[in-house]
């Protein structure tokens, strides 16, 4: 808000802060890099003049922007004082003096080379005491505007920086944002500066108010400023000047008195003072604190450095609250060009730009990860229905081949139940051509006769399985016993054709697998197959073929253990890479193609000697899992 709450707002009542330095010495202080001449053999000292307490935000906003600006321009080679007058509250002139006196000696030892008179208070307080505090100090007067300067009678040393607080633009600003408002409402207290500012108004709002019903809202309580403010049409606009004091002598600290107001008012609130802003009014035309700080503090630095300096105008912006504007429905495009808003929303993109491009980085590069997992998971799909698909050939081929090489001991086991057929019709039809039938026997030919047929019936069907082709696994669950058995019909006519003792130890429980079961029956065959060849050399008595069924660390297991010339032990580990065959007809793929089966299935194969003569081929099948099994 503004500072100067004491001083009669004279100059167009758009009282600032003017900085006025008083150009005494001959510019001779110079420290740092921005400041050319380094005439003193010790950092420069700057006062810094504070009209009030440090409660009063605008003046305290500039003294911060112009110190920092300082300590940068300087590297920090300064010394930098800072006094708060509180010439608000103790306005009396014997404080005054008393200050003066009190400055004087407090810096008799440490005379400033520059006092920057924040506010138009301090401004005359250090043109009445520059004598006794800093005789040859340069002074630089700021916060004000140029016409409060005359009227102080600043002396013609003191630079100034001036700051036009603008009523007139403000409320242009206003007409822009509520161009069908017919009732313009002003609002200031009863302080000196107060109503100083109000008569400011009255000049500069001269013409505008024309356009509207006006009312000057002046010599008010608090309660009634805000009682009057919430009842005034929609079609209003309010224009908030100051309130240091209300009709009933109350001080205020102006922004929170229109803090009061705009909270309840029915229209919207402007004002001519950064630090309205936060407090609920719409904006205005101002100077911003920080911007006066810092060409304060660039007019100190040419001081400093001995650079000539005259009087300048601190930048004047319109600023506004963009929570008001949703507020009370104003357009955004209505603003004037170059208005800066304050708590503008941005969007997603403004607010988080690096954090977007980050996360949609990611997601991209996530997307195409996931795009090359699902082309690797399809490709190596199709590398393996296409790797299953030649193993269903390879298994296809080594099923006819098996098929091939029991053909004719399966046509001999067919043989018999088509021979004992064949005799039973005979036999019958004798007995029917014969005078006088044995009816029961010839019911009993025929029941042989289809028992025969039965007989015939399951041999074909085993060999059926091995001759169908396939185009896909035909995953089921079946007990291994089962499997191991129904292998064990299909060799035993070639074993009887070998001489060949059969037998099998199996246990009393299930070992249940999921798998093709003609697929396993294959590796019997083939495993079996291969016992049977092995043991062609060996004495008759001694050919002996097992297969033993078990379960061995929560497994299914099947061994084939023959009596016959083993494997030579170098071949143990090689053994069921293809093409490898010690038979004259072999084609070295019967026990690879068994592996590849197994490991379809989730199992292993391998191979042992036994000490005592022959070979053993162990078969190990993950068993069916309970859920799996109740699916
Ligand atoms: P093939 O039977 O056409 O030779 P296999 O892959 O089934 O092809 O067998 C490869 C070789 O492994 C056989 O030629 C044989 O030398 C050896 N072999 C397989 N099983 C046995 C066994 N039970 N005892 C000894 N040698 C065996």
């Amino acid at each position: 808000m503004g500072w100067g709450c004491s001083c009669s707002a004279r100059f167009q009542g758009a009282a600032v802060l003017a900085i006025a330095v008083s150009a005494v010495v001959c510019g001779c202080y110079a420290v740092a890099s921005e400041t050319s001449h380094a005439l003193l053999d010790r950092p420069p000292r700057v006062l810094i003049l504070y009209p009030y307490d440090e409660r009063i935000a605008a003046t305290t906003a500039a003294g911060e922007a112009l110190r920092s600006r300082l300590l940068e321009a300087t590297e920090g080679k300064i010394d930098l004082f800072s006094e708060f007058l509180d010439l608000s509250r103790f306005p009396e002139a014997d404080h005054v003096v008393r200050m003066g006196r009190y400055l004087a000696e407090k810096y008799a030892a440490r005379r400033p080379d520059v006092i920057v008179a924040l506010g138009k208070e301090s401004a005359s307080f250090i043109s009445t005491n520059r004598g006794r505090i800093a005789p040859g100090a340069k002074i630089v007067a700021a916060g004000f505007g140029s016409s409060t300067a005359e009227n102080i009678d600043l002396p013609d040393d003191v630079i100034g920086a001036f700051a036009t607080f603008d009523i007139l633009k403000t409320a242009e600003m206003a007409r822009k944002l509520q161009p069908n408002a017919r009732y313009l409402y002003i609002i200031g207290g009863s302080s000196d500066f107060d109503r100083g500012w109000l008569s400011t108004a009255h000049a500069d709002l001269d013409e505008f108010s024309k356009s509207y019903e006006t009312t000057y809202l002046e010599d008010l309580t608090i309660e009634e400023f805000v009682e009057r403010a919430s009842h005034v049409p929609s079609d209003s606009i309010i224009l908030a000047l100051t309130v240091f004091k209300d009709r009933a002598g109350r001080n205020f600290i102006p922004r929170e008195a229109i803090k009061l107001i705009a909270a309840t008012a029915s229209a919207p609130v402007y004002g001519p003072y950064q630090t309205y802003i936060d407090h609920g009014i719409v904006g205005g035309n101002t100077v911003t604190f920080d911007a006066l700080g810092r060409t304060v503090g660039n007019l100190v630095v040419d001081v400093i450095a001995g650079r000539p300096v005259s009087d300048i105008q601190a930048p004047q912006i319109n600023i506004v609250d963009s929570r008001q504007l949703r507020r009370w429905g104003l357009a955004e495009g209505n603003l004037p060009p170059g208005t800066v808003q304050m708590h503008k929303e941005k969007s997603l993109w403004e607010e988080h730009w690096l954090a977007v491009t980050v996360a949609l980085g990611v997601v991209l590069m996530q997307a195409g990860v996931i795009a090359a997992l699902l082309l690797e998971r399809r490709r190596r799909q199709d590398a393996e229905s296409m790797s299953r698909l030649h193993l269903l050939e390879a298994v296809h081929l080594n099923q006819s081949a098996t098929a091939g090489a029991l053909s004719s001991s399966i046509a001999h086991e067919l043989n018999q139940p088509l021979s004992a057929i064949r005799n039973n019709a005979e036999a019958a039809s004798q007995l029917l051509r014969s005078g006088n039938p044995d009816l029961e026997l010839i019911q009993q030919i025929l029941l042989d006769i289809q028992e025969d047929d039965q007989r015939a019936g399951d041999i074909i069907g085993r060999m059926r399985g091995l001759l169908k082709k396939r185009r896909e696994i035909d995953w089921q669950e079946f007990d291994l016993n089962d499997i191991t058995s129904s292998a064990i019909h299909i060799m035993h006519g070639e074993a009887d054709r070998r001489g060949i003792t059969l037998n099998t130890k199996q246990p009393t429980t299930e070992l249940p697998v999921r798998a093709d079961k003609v697929h396993v029956q294959q590796v019997v065959l083939n495993l079996a197959t291969n016992a049977m060849d092995a043991m062609m050399d060996a004495d008759c008595a001694r050919r002996i073929l097992t297969f033993v069924t078990g379960i061995a660390k929560e497994r299914a297991e099947l061994c084939v253990v023959d009596t016959g010339n083993g494997i030579p032990e170098e071949r143990l580990s090689s053994i069921f890479e293809p093409f490898y065959t010690t038979k004259k007809a072999g084609t070295g793929l019967g026990l690879s193609i068994a592996r590849a089966i197994v490991e379809t299935y989730g199992g292993t194969i391998s191979a042992h000697n036994r000490p005592e003569g022959g070979a053993i081929f162990r078969v190990v099948l993950p068993l069916a899992r309970r859920e799996e099994r109740g699916s």
